[in-house]
């Protein structure tokens, strides 16, 4: 590609007119298998789950937006931490960030843990704080950064300083702040994973995830991982999600003004206590924020007055906004984590993040602003 800026790559990366027919938009090659001339001779596809023209377009296409060389698409989010999370065997330790989504948590505690695997959970805000949780056996580090559901922020260029020169395999869940806003990649990271259920397909009509490397020698082993354990993303998600991508750029400065704007409303409201948004100039980690991302995102948290009664009130008397579950569709969503999302996260844990029963999460469209500002206005008045 003749171009590095964002756009751009996310309209042409990774695809060129089908070859055959000239079509412009990459087919969806619903095949298991490859034909081949002779035994072991073939156009480098044999078998879908190693590869598939659809998923090797959006693979490239991701690779490129991340700034990274290789890129892998898995059935889900969580089958792309799994392949992660395979990296190490019995008796390595593992370091993770105290605040991440309830289903990575739920991974590494109920599955991984049985396995052999060691872990800590620390405060990844305080980089100091990951170097003492290091051991000799530490192998890898995972964090998010916007973290769901508190939106903290973490210093991922400190992070990736304190872990190369130990060997340990930094991990970033880009989930929430997609490539368009932050590249773990060039900040040091070795390998970012995506739930591309998210921003990346964009319409709440996919459940797929990702990850893009740069190093050679973690893609061989990730993707090695990905065919022997068979979790790859079929060609229909592959082209669904490519055709998600080509507005990547245009939905998430959307996305942005949008929360911005309600975050703002939310804070004028005398039934609101407390709005969390990284944009917002009082958020304990703005300063970080603007350095390290291009822009804030559209995930923000409100805590409302009157705990669980008022929270419930208020999410049943929504008009425009869902209540549902995950995020990142042009739609605006609302959900209740405490009840929801972070429900697999245990109550003490939860209590001292500070997901309790005002607390709302909040996934912010692309609607008219003001409409997303009117309808949460009018339920918060019924509280
Ligand atoms: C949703 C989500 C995941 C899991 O992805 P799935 O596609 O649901 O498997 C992982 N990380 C974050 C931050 C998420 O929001």
């Amino acid at each position: 590609m003749s171009t590095d800026r964002f756009e751009t790559l996310a309209i042409h990366a990774g695809q060129q007119p089908d070859p055959t027919t000239g079509a412009v938009m990459t087919p969806v090659y619903f095949t298991s298998t490859y034909a081949q001339s002779g035994p072991g001779e073939h156009k480098g596809f044999e078998y879908s789950r190693t590869r598939n023209p659809t998923r090797d377009a959006l693979q490239g296409c991701l690779a490129a937006l991340e700034s990274g060389k290789h890129a892998l698409a898995f059935a889900s989010g969580l089958a792309a931490t799994d392949a992660v999370l395979h990296l190490l065997s019995a008796g390595d330790h593992l370091v993770l960030s105290d605040d991440l989504y309830g289903g990575t948590f739920r991974l590494a505690d109920k599955v991984f843990k049985r396995l052999g695997i060691e872990q800590t959970f620390v405060d990844v805000t305080d980089p100091r704080a990951v170097a003492a949780a290091f051991r000799p056996n530490t192998k890898l580090l995972w964090v998010e950064t916007p973290t769901n559901p508190m939106l903290k922020i973490c210093d991922l260029a400190a992070l990736a300083s304190i872990c190369s020169p130990r060997g340990v395999i930094s991990v970033c869940d880009n989930t929430f702040a997609t490539p368009f806003f932050q590249r773990p990649l060039e900040l040091g990271f070795d390998v970012v994973a995506h739930s591309m259920t998210k921003y990346l397909n964009g319409h709440s009509d996919v459940v797929a995830g990702a990850l893009a490397v740069r190093r050679d020698d973690l893609h061989e082993k990730l993707a090695f991982l990905q065919n022997a354990v068979g979790a790859q993303l079929g060609p229909m998600d592959s082209f669904l999600v490519l055709r998600g991508l080509k507005t990547l750029h245009v939905r998430m400065e959307r996305h942005q003004q949008n929360a911005q704007r309600v975050a703002e409303a939310l804070q004028r409201h005398k039934r609101v206590q407390r709005v969390t948004w990284p944009g917002l100039p009082e958020h304990p980690q703005h300063a970080l924020a603007a350095r390290q991302m291009k822009g804030f995102g559209g995930m923000l948290t409100c805590v409302i007055e009157g705990g669980l009664p008022a929270a419930r009130t208020f999410l049943k008397t929504l008009r425009l906004w869902t209540c549902a579950e995950s995020l990142g569709g042009v739609e605006s969503l609302i959900e209740h984590p405490a009840i929801m999302t972070h429900a697999s996260v245990p109550p003490e844990t939860r209590r001292k993040l500070g997901i309790d029963d005002g607390f709302i999460r909040l996934s912010v469209g692309i609607e008219n602003a003001q409409d997303l500002i009117d309808d949460l206005f009018q339920a918060l008045d019924r509280t």
